[in-house]
């Protein structure tokens, strides 16, 4: 018969060659070395280590850095069994991991041959496939479905035995069954109510809390982590191996005091991470009882281990982040991630003046100051209303002593209105200042526009709207822009940036920032009731 013959061993190369399998470590023997030796041919660098017990290690390491499996070569018996490790260690860290293993001839079985072993039945407890080619001709349909099986899923190790007798046996290659390389794994996004329903969960938490798993890490989600954390002002814990999805030393990073951050977060969004016992299981006493656990993972039958989830989102952690960040575009913001936006984009030696409740105590933890005397706010007296005027008084004093020096004047709405007009004096001598409303409808807190319309239905205003209300949506930019400076309404992260941008750049003209936030947007829980002892 005419055709070109093809080795078991060339062939096995050329199939892992196909599946754009770049590494392979091992150790030689009977019988694979012809297969190392065919890898080298086919192009796959070959590391030959001194026990099979690293190779399968650093084959496994591959997986997890690069997205495409390792391939740890070994002999049988006892090559096999020192590479049970290296199995155990991938399927149970989650990366994926090719482990071929030579195994004694097929017409020996039974008969007590050299390194004889069960090895395909030895490998199923710790892989998710464990197989023998019925025939040399199938081999390179098994490595597709095995490299398939590794990286599709939550990914994981499989062993593919080889006997003895396969290696050196010629076949036609018009008698192989060829198989193309397999589709990249498919990223599957979350269901789009269980995304609302985690949002709506986060929205309401006073003490959030990401964790990042190397999950994470394995899908190259670090871009859209990072912006969601950006976006959302949230606080993050990588775990060992996820530090630097986002870098260590970014400001919302609560690594120094994990424990705190674990005990007291009231809603935990677990992001490729397992609640086993290196995130204590997520029980008490290292959680609180209640905590509300929004789980991310691409393995369903993780959903749900130890702990109840409030909202359980199968899918990529990349895909999942991104129908994350989509929706938290159209939500309304909290103190927490105005605050966050305004640390990152004001000059960081610009005057901050300061009043209001929420906005100033929120504002006073969130936003650095780096020298002296260059924050006036409410003060001893606790009085509202002086803000305008300080940052009149600090804007005069700056243009003589630091010109250029930029006055950022953060008000809440209910400070603002008691001496807003100032606004226009601002204007008539041109003052450098920014001022930011951070605008909830109210004192403390406010109703939105729907509720407001309601409230107005029961009959007298004044004897129905709550005393705590302001009207919904003021414009108090237009206050600005009435006098010549600039005014900007905003309601999105992305709207208060470029407010911020534009405000900062062309620091001479007067400018006014109208902050829309959730009007149940409140503080974080206070230690000392003392000031907030009223139930509103
Ligand atoms: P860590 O040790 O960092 O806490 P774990 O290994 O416990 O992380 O958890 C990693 C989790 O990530 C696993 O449950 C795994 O199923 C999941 N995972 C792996 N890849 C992805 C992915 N692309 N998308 C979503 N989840 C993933
Ligand atoms: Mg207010």
């Amino acid at each position: 018969m005419e055709g070109e013959a093809l080795s078991g061993a060339q062939l096995i190369a050329q199939a892992l060659r196909d599946q754009n399998i770049e590494y392979m470590f091992g150790i030689v023997g009977i019988p694979v070395t012809e297969i190392a030796i065919a890898a080298q041919a086919a192009g796959i660098k070959y590391v030959g280590m001194r026990n099979e017990q690293a190779a399968c290690y650093a084959a496994s390491a591959v997986g997890y850095l690069t997205g495409r499996p390792g391939v740890c070569l070994v002999v049988s018996g006892p090559g096999f069994l020192h590479a049970l490790g290296g199995m155990a260690n991938a399927t149970i860290n989650c990366w994926p991991l090719i482990v071929i293993g030579g195994s004694s001839d097929r017409n020996q079985e039974t008969m007590g041959a050299f390194q004889e072993f069960p090895q395909v039945e030895a490998g199923r407890l710790y892989n998710k496939l464990s197989v023998r080619p019925s025939s040399v001709e199938v081999i390179p349909a098994v490595i597709e479905k095995a490299v398939r099986t590794s990286i599709y899923g939550r990914p994981g190790s499989c062993y593919i035995d080889i006997p003895g007798d396969f290696v050196n046996l010629q076949v036609n290659k018009s008698s192989v069954k060829y198989v193309e390389c397999c589709l990249p794994p498919p990223i599957s996004m979350a269901e789009h109510s269980a995304v609302s329903k985690a949002a709506s969960i986060l929205a309401l938490s006073k003490q959030p809390l990401l964790i990042i798993g190397k999950g994470a890490a394995y899908s190259h989600a670090e871009n859209n982590i990072r912006k969601l954390v950006d976006l959302c002002g949230l606080p993050f814990l990588p775990t060992p191996m996820a530090k630097g999805v986002v870098p260590d030393n970014h400001p919302n990073c609560v690594a120094a005091a994990r424990s705190m951050a674990l005990q007291h977060a009231d809603v935990i969004i677990l992001f490729g991470a397992r609640l086993n016992w290196i995130l204590h299981f997520g029980l008490p006493p290292r959680f609180r009882q209640d905590v509300k656990v929004i789980q991310i993972d691409i393995c369903a039958e993780e959903l749900g281990n130890n702990v109840k989830p409030a909202a359980i989102l199968l899918g990529d952690i990349n895909a999942v982040t991104k129908q994350g960040l989509a929706l938290q575009k159209s939500l309304p913001m909290n103190y927490y991630t105005v605050f966050h936006h305004i640390r990152e984009m004001i000059p960081k030696d610009c005057i901050l003046v300061s009043e209001g409740a929420n906005t100033m105590d929120i504002g006073r933890t969130m936003l650095p100051n780096y020298y002296p005397r260059q924050r006036l706010d409410a003060g001893t007296f606790g009085t509202m209303g002086v803000g305008l005027g300080f940052a009149i008084a600090a804007a005069m004093v700056a243009k003589d002593r630091a010109p250029g020096k930029q006055v950022v004047c953060i008000e809440g709405d209910s400070a603002f209105g008691f001496s807003g007009m100032e606004v226009e004096t601002i204007c008539r001598y041109n003052l450098p200042i920014l001022i930011i409303i951070v605008n909830n409808n109210g004192i403390y807190t406010g109703l939105d526009a729907n509720s407001w319309k309601e409230m107005l239905k029961l009959g007298n205003p004044a004897t129905c709207v709550p005393p705590v209300s302001l009207l919904p949506n003021s414009h108090y930019e237009e206050i600005m822009s009435a006098f010549g400076g600039k005014g900007y309404f905003v309601k999105t992260p992305e709207e208060l940036r470029n407010a911020l941008k534009a405000s900062v750049t062309d620091k001479q003209t007067p400018s006014l920032i109208n902050v829309m936030i959730d009007p149940q947007s409140d503080r974080k829980k206070q230690e000392f009731p003392w000031l907030t002892r009223s139930n509103l």
